[in-house]
């Protein structure tokens, strides 16, 4: 065990002839993890994104895998305290507060739920509807967010920092210089706000629309932070640590459904195939995967491939979903779930 690998912090309240086998298999899970870190850490494919120069600065060495169940375990490997921002991950739940201020069928009048085949920042709407594709892409994104409810642009970002409170379970903050230089660079996101105005798809102010969306790319956590916001996807909207209701649970399956067929850029459509889970990703490097009921993995790692996701992040969900059989057409687990597996004295990872 390295100093950076962290067991789960429940394993202490287990009961006492219970402890020793879910010590050994909590061991065995991470040991597990730290050999995926390992195996992939030599890695040096891919490119930290550059076109917003405060991303540039990151490491491409910064590498972390965190796992979080719907019963409050955190598994972590690697620099999983290392800051960075969430970027197009926020877009996940930012559609889920969005559809809490508006309800379903209002939203889909604003953004569709069909994937773009384009990429993330792609200026296109739907040329029958005028709507933009959907919430995971920049427009899409753009518009879900100016439609967050508020007195004022103070309002609506505190109503959007609480929301992410309440998914991460402490107190959040934008990254400043991220958010200026998302703002000073932000001209493709300023062209596709224009048009959307055009169509009557939003509404003006568009810079406090903008605004708001530079801030939610610049919300600042680490990758433990990612693993307990989607494992609050994965427990019906209900943060695993804290208790606390982050979103209403009725609009769970809109913000999963969307995620399993636009959150990996135009990679969605493979990783639906191949991977089989809902997951995010951002050009930050971060990506999150939610296994419904069960447990999620974050993985931070920043260089990217040419569709802006993180390399060692594929790859590492990709074997964690092939090694659980978690696709969620795969019928080869049975009834067996990740949870029993993960408690079971002498499983071997
Ligand atoms: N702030 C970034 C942008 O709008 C987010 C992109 C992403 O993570 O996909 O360009």
């Amino acid at each position: 065990m390295t100093s950076q690998d962290v067991y789960p912090t429940d394993m202490q309240s287990s009961q006492p002839d219970s402890a020793p086998a879910a010590e050994a298999a909590a061991s065995a899970f991470v040991a597990y993890l730290r050999h995926l870190h390992q195996t992939y850490l030599p890695l040096r494919e891919g490119r930290v994104a550059n076109y917003i120069p405060e991303l540039a600065k990151m490491n491409s060495d910064w590498f972390s895998i965190c796992v979080a169940t719907v019963d409050g375990q955190v598994y972590e490997v690697g620099d999983s305290s290392q800051t960075f921002t969430l970027q197009s991950i926020s877009k996940v739940f930012v559609h889920g507060l969005a559809l809490e201020d508006h309800g379903r069928d209002y939203l889909l009048t604003r953004v569709g739920v069909e994937p773009t085949g384009e990429a993330f920042n792609a200026i296109i709407l739907d040329e029958r509807s005028k709507r933009p594709y959907n919430p995971m892409v920049n427009a899409g994104a753009i518009a879900t967010t100016s439609l967050i409810k508020g007195s004022g642009p103070t309002e609506r970002l505190n109503r959007m920092l609480s929301m992410f409170r309440r998914y991460i379970g402490h107190d959040i903050f934008v990254d400043m210089p991220t958010f200026l230089s998302e703002r000073v660079t932000g001209h493709r996101n300023r062209g596709m706000a224009h048009l959307m105005l055009n169509f009557g798809m939003i509404d003006p102010p568009l810079d406090e629309a903008l605004d708001l969306y530079f801030q939610q790319c610049s919300v600042l956590v680490n990758c433990r932070d990612l693993a307990i916001m989607a494992a609050t996807l994965a427990n019906h909207g209900i943060n695993p640590l804290t208790g606390e209701q982050a979103v209403n649970p009725c609009y769970i399956r809109d913000m999963l459904s969307v995620m399993y067929t636009c959150g990996m850029y135009n990679f969605a459509g493979e990783w639906a195939y191949t991977v089989g889970i809902p997951a995010k990703s951002g050009v930050c490097g971060g990506i999150i995967a939610v296994v419904p009921h069960q447990f999620a993995i974050a993985v931070f790692s920043p260089p990217l491939d040419e569709r802006g996701n993180s390399v060692r992040g594929v790859k590492v969900c990709e074997e964690i979903s092939q090694h659980y059989d978690l696709h969620l057409f795969d019928s080869s687990m049975g009834c067996q779930t990740f949870l029993q597996r993960l408690t079971q004295p002498g499983e071997r990872f």
